[in-house]
């Protein structure tokens, strides 16, 4: 038997409405509410004086690379990038090569991801290829492990298979989750439709484009009572459009990411690649809808989209760099930065964003520190100051817009199933 302690440290734990000092107790790898005074003894204790002790994050849309391209990333270099970020459950996408569309590169994944540093669940792809042509085999993509299906990168654009996907999915209990972009709209396009795109004299991505594939998804769920996720939500008015699907009980749930909440579309100026994503960073008004959207629960979570590229493919001309940036080891610092210090949302209600609500959009066993579950724990400083330095970092990647940022607030100790998986800025 194994048995873990944590003391004096600061207890938040949204989904059991705890908040105050405290203990955390876990035997065997679940948490319980008290150990005998023989369990206390031999106990591993943790003094988490001035921390906070908060169930491990959830992120929902991690890119690991693995299989085909892992020369950016793999299972466990991406799963160490996690634990030191604080997450302990992530979700991966399946725009790998080849295409997690089966279950033998299931399997492959599922026996990378049992040796990772932290609990690693795939997605598999909504259709054969991810090519949007024909639905891939949603009933064995479950049966061998797919927690959700996929084919972020590229958008479904026929309305009649995106219905016939849900509908398929919905079958198997399984949420779409949706990469929302129009391609018609958007073609060649790399940064935001705005006054910034017409200066800088690139082409642009209007959040039309956005808005048109969110409010489909809104009808087909509505339609057929299936659960669509979208991801990665960038305008404004998506969210004004699910804050009305959610207040007419439609299905759907929405994440948004750190880069979106933190960054607009000025930050092109430099044409850095860094600030290259898709969707593209908006306008100030697109990012001040998201975090009210986060405020009021019309968006549910906080996703990463943790996109790893190496140097020599995100240090080229700006319309031929790639999109998205790495976001595991900064997501907390950045999130708080803005939620809690600009914002102003409350401590406990930014953890359950990147906690209990990221876990519940696909009823993922983790987001609680509550007795009898996994024994997942972030401990991290709200108020420790240090300088991002991406070439250090756990991801095989460096492509980050906050390299060389001071950031505020950090992950110091992650714990999975009990285990300390990461302490003090190193993997254990
Ligand atoms: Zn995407």
């Amino acid at each position: 038997m194994s048995s873990l302690w944590i003391k004096n440290g600061r207890v938040i734990d949204p989904a059991s409405k705890r908040d105050g000092t405290g203990d955390v107790f876990a035997i065997d790898g679940r948490f319980v509410d008290s150990l005998s005074a023989a369990d206390k003894k031999r106990a591993k204790v943790i003094d988490a004086k001035g921390l906070v002790v908060a169930p491990g994050l959830v992120d929902i849309h991690v890119h690991f690379r693995e299989p085909g391209q892992t020369h950016k990333e793999n299972i466990l270099t991406g799963s160490r990038a996690a634990a030191a970020g604080g997450f302990t459950t992530v979700v991966c996408m399946p725009n790998t090569s080849p295409v997690i569309d089966n279950a033998g590169t299931l399997q492959l994944v599922n026996a990378a991801a049992a040796k990772a540093a932290v609990r690693v669940y795939p997605t598999a792809c909504i259709t054969v290829g991810m090519q949007g042509k024909q639905l891939a085999p949603h009933g064995t993509l479950k049966t061998n492990g797919a927690v959700a299906l996929t084919d972020d990168g590229l958008c479904i654009q026929s309305n009649e298979l995106m219905r016939r996907a849900v509908e398929y999915a919905k079958m198997f209990d399984l949420c779409v989750l949706d990469h929302c972009q129009d391609d018609s709209l958007t073609e060649k396009a790399v940064m935001n439709e705005g006054a910034v795109s017409t200066r800088l004299g690139l082409k642009g991505w209007p959040h039309a484009a956005e808005d048109i594939i969110v409010a489909r998804n809104i009808i087909l769920s509505h339609y057929s009572g299936a659960h669509v996720h979208m991801q990665h939500i960038s305008s404004a008015y998506s969210v004004e459009l699910l804050r009305r699907a959610k207040k007419d009980g439609v299905r759907v749930t929405a994440e948004a990411t750190p880069h979106h909440i933190a960054l607009t579309d000025e930050a092109l100026a430099t044409y850095d690649t860094h600030f290259k994503m898709n969707p593209p960073l908006r306008t100030e008004a697109d990012r001040q809808a998201i975090i009210a959207g986060l405020k009021d629960g019309t968006l549910d979570c906080i996703g990463t989209d943790h996109a790893p590229h190496s140097p020599d493919e995100k240090d080229r001309e700006f319309d031929y760099a790639p999109n998205g940036i790495i976001g595991l080891e900064t997501a907390l610092a950045v999130t708080l930065d803005v939620l809690v210090g600009e914002a102003r949302f409350k401590l406990p209600y930014v953890i359950d964003l990147m906690t209990r609500r990221a876990a519940n959009v696909l009823k993922l066993p983790a987001g609680t520190l509550a007795e009898g579950a996994n024994a997942d724990v972030c401990l991290f400083d709200p108020t420790e100051q240090w300088i991002y330095d991406a070439t250090k970092g756990q991801s095989k990647s460096r492509n980050s817009p906050w390299h060389g940022k001071k950031l505020t607030g950090r992950a110091k100790t992650t714990i999975v199933g009990g285990n300390v998986v990461f302490d003090d800025g190193a993997i254990v």
